[in-house]
């Protein structure tokens, strides 16, 4: 392997303790603990583990963590009506509802419900729109993990080609706005994108976020050029259940100057972001200064 191994596990790590420290300040200068709310409905395994780890991590940095856990059946006025509680509460600086969502259940609109000064995911319409305008907002957390990332091994991104290749809400398309916001020339490539291998050739900055296991092959990759692999695939390997990325790592590392691991690349950044936010947030309500470098 010759390209260097972007650590989001340290790097996660770091952000973590600079999180610990804003908000030790807070309380001590200003007697304000930052407080995050999770509402998880239903019981999706894959989901409970994520709400346990975010209420742990919540914990950890000095912050108050509030977790709701309503049945599967709960109604949407029902779970309005908690959002509405949580809008208004002052202890609460951010709100995540986990998804997926139960099928009976509005998505969009549970979303939009949020206040969107507390919407540490980033997904209302709102926060959608300010960061499409170039306008302070909160970044949905996966997408900022990968710019925090970029910017720590490149210092300056302006100028530099890269593509984003998925266009989701919540990976690709926030993605490529960040990195048009850091002066970029940004391509999304998707589903439909004719000459993949082509485009992903040109790029200094390749972010696969697709989900489809080990996709992106080595020979796709520019000598030099630092991949963001934001893929989770799960996959059975001799006889063993892996993660791996969306980009084919052994392959890739030979040919990136710099990339992530999976897992332990943008996975971990993912939760850290989602404290770095709810601080955000949380100074923003106060009319505090932000904590510097973590966040868009
Ligand atoms: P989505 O399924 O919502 O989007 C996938 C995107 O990939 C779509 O835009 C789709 O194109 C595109 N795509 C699918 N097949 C191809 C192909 N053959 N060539 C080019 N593009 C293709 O996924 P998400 O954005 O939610 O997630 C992407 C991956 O990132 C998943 O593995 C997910 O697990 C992971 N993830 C990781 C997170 C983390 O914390 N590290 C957080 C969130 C996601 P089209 O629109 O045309 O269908």
């Amino acid at each position: 392997m010759t390209a260097t191994l972007i650590d989001g596990k340290a790097f996660a790590a770091k952000v973590r303790g600079q999180v610990a420290e804003h908000v030790a300040r807070l309380k001590q200068d200003h007697g304000i603990t930052p407080g995050l709310a999770v509402v998880l409905v239903g019981e999706d395994p894959a989901s409970q583990v994520y709400v346990r780890s975010k209420g742990k991590q919540t914990v950890e940095v000095g912050m108050n963590s509030f977790e709701h856990k309503l049945e599967a059946d709960t109604s949407e006025a029902d779970l309005l009506a908690l959002i509405d509680q949580l809008n208004n509460d002052p202890a609460v600086h951010g709100i995540l509802v986990q998804l997926p969502l139960p099928k009976h259940l509005d998505e969009d609109l549970v979303i939009n419900s949020i206040a969107p000064e507390k919407d540490v995911d980033g997904f209302h319409i709102s926060n959608v729109g300010l960061l499409g305008t170039g306008q302070k907002s909160m970044v949905p957390c996966t997408p900022l993990g990968c710019l925090m990332m970029l910017r720590d091994h490149h210092g300056s991104l302006s100028g530099m080609d890269a593509v984003v290749i998925g266009r989701s809400n919540i990976v690709g398309k926030p993605m490529a706005q960040l990195l048009l916001g850091d002066s970029c020339t940004v391509t999304i490539a998707h589903s439909r994108t004719k000459d993949l291998p082509d485009v992903v050739r040109r790029a200094d900055i390749v972010v696969a976020a697709v989900g489809r296991p080990e996709m992106v092959p080595g020979d796709w990759i520019k000598e030099g050029a630092t991949v963001i692999d934001v893929g989770i695939n799960r996959i059975e390997r001799d006889g063993k259940n892996v993660l791996v990325g969306d980009v084919d790592f052994a392959s890739a590392a030979e040919r990136a100057g710099a990339i992530t691991p999976v897992p332990g690349g943008v996975g971990p950044m993912t939760i850290a972001c989602l404290l770095a936010n709810t601080v955000t947030a949380c100074c923003r309500a106060n009319n505090l200064a932000e904590p510097e470098g973590l966040t868009a």
